[in-house]
């Protein structure tokens, strides 16, 4: 894939980038290396008034790097802006709470262990490797680099191939806020030159967010180096709508939970798993909401949906729907490319939905929903269940022991009751089976790249 801005709303390449050659990418790996024994000696607060500065950075330069988002990948400027202001909110979590996660643990009874003092300290380990996808180019990598950073490890950025602009900007935001040269810096590389960087011995760790596939071959690489891996895959979340839910509020919501981005997020609800009682009520109202989105120019302030990222994305989505209509899925609405310039898929609502289609168990990345009628919380359960992915999940209900039923029982990373997934740095974020190991955001994500250190004295 050529390093370049294709513009999805146009699909014409505005921009095209030469990547790294061997010598800058060695280069920039030493920065990052030198950077990281310069950084690791600073004290929290340092740390913080430069991470402050960079929110800072954001915050001035919002319009500018929301208008990069639209143009690179497609997303409707409004929710651009607020995913830039979200970076800003997220690196102030980490500047004012970094110290606190990170401070040493000592026991209250030394003696049980024949100490006079022991307990455990986190050290950050060196120069970890961030690979990134676009679908929030400023996010996925800020939720990363903002713990790294104010734990005291420096970060090495391949970013996806269609979202250069965004990566070169990322290069220098942390250096022009105040951070040592080095300690923040992307290659622009193929990710065929992904395992070179990841078998380097000064890169200790790895993160990726990003597909199935991806994971695993960073994963094999990385497990074969001895290097831990923070992994952030895809998902095809439940949401779960049982018979005492608002049914209004929640095919209101069900909406946003699809379609925001484009219906370009992991933590997208996919799949709304809805019982009987209550399945014609939410399917109408779902279907007539999600075919009264506006589809458009995503500069434009009022579009709902813009285009899908790639051409690619959405011949993947078509196929996935032809296959379904194929095999007798029924589209309530939607399910077709509008004749127009642009990768723009009209959003769909797909009922019917059998074992046998792909789109029962594959994820949908892009703005198509699939409804499933269920008889019990059992087979609802058992159909949020079937899928390999366990990202996150929702599940709607006024019952307290059925609400406590599900949050115990569905395989995902989270449950969000009565409302939709969502990411805060507050919270944990990440998946079980095929969604990923590890976690990102709160106290979890910036533990992830430390040694936690045992220490002991006579
Ligand atoms: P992708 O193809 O896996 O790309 C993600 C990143 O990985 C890009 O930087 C890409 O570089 C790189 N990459 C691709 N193949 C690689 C390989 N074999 N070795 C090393 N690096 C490789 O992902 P995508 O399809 O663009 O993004 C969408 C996927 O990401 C969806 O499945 C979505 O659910 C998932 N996602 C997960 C989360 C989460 O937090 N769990 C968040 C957002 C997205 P190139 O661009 O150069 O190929």
């Amino acid at each position: 894939m050529p390093i370049a801005t294709v513009n999805p709303t146009t699909g014409r390449t505005e921009q095209e980038f030469d990547a790294h050659d061997d010598a800058e990418i060695e280069r920039r790996i030493a920065a990052a290396h030198d950077a990281f024994h310069t950084l690791k000696a600073t004290t929290f607060a340092q740390r913080a008034a430069w991470m402050r500065a960079a929110a800072g950075i954001l915050e001035d330069e919002v319009e500018q790097l929301a208008r990069i988002i639209t143009i690179e990948m497609g997303r409707p400027i409004a929710g651009a802006r607020a995913e830039i202001l979200k970076c800003a909110k997220g690196l102030r979590f980490y500047a004012d709470n970094a110290e606190s996660f990170l401070a040493p643990e000592w026991l209250d009874d030394p003696s049980k262990v024949g100490a006079s003092r022991a307990g455990t300290v986190y050290a950050p380990i060196g120069v970890v490797l961030a690979v990134m996808p676009w679908n929030y180019p400023f996010w996925q990598v800020l939720r990363f680099a903002g713990p790294a950073l104010m734990a005291g490890n420096t970060g090495l950025l391949k970013h996806a191939s269609n979202v250069p602009q965004a990566a070169i900007y990322l290069d220098t935001l942390f250096e022009r806020a105040g951070f040592p040269a080095g300690a923040f810096g992307t290659l622009l590389i193929p990710a065929s030159r992904v395992e070179g960087v990841l078998r380097d011995r000064r890169v200790v760790a790895a993160t990726l967010t990003g597909s199935e596939p991806a994971g695993r071959s960073l994963a094999s690489i990385a497990g074969s180096e001895i290097k831990h891996v923070v992994l952030e895959l895809g998902g095809s979340d439940p949401f779960v709508v049982m018979p005492s839910a608002d049914v209004e509020r929640a095919a209101s919501v069900a909406v946003t939970a699809r379609n925001q981005n484009n219906g370009q997020s992991c933590i997208a609800a996919k799949r709304f798993i809805v019982h009987a009682d209550v399945y014609d009520e939410f399917t109408r109202l779902f279907a007539e909401k999600v075919a009264a989105l506006k589809v458009g120019d995503p500069l434009e302030e009022t579009t709902d949906v813009g285009p899908i990222a790639t051409e690619s994305g959405r011949q993947e989505l078509l196929d996935q729907v032809e296959d379904a209509v194929a095999k007798g899925a029924t589209v309530l609405t939607g399910g077709f490319a509008p004749a127009r310039e642009g990768w723009f898929f009209q959003p769909t609502v797909l009922a019917d939905v059998t074992p046998e289609m792909r789109l029962y168990l594959e994820e949908a990345f892009g703005p198509v929903a699939t409804v499933y009628r269920v008889a019990d919380r059992e087979e609802a359960l058992r159909i949020a269940n079937a899928t390999t992915f366990g990202l996150s999940s929702a599940v709607w209900t006024e019952d307290a022991e059925e609400e406590a039923w599900f949050t115990r029982n569905l395989d995902a990373g989270a449950v969000f009751v009565n409302g939709m997934t969502a990411s805060y740095p507050e919270l944990p974020f990440g998946g079980v089976k095929d969604s990923g190991v590890g976690r990102e955001l709160a106290a979890a994500g910036i533990r992830e790249f430390c040694n936690l250190k045992t220490v002991w004295k006579a």
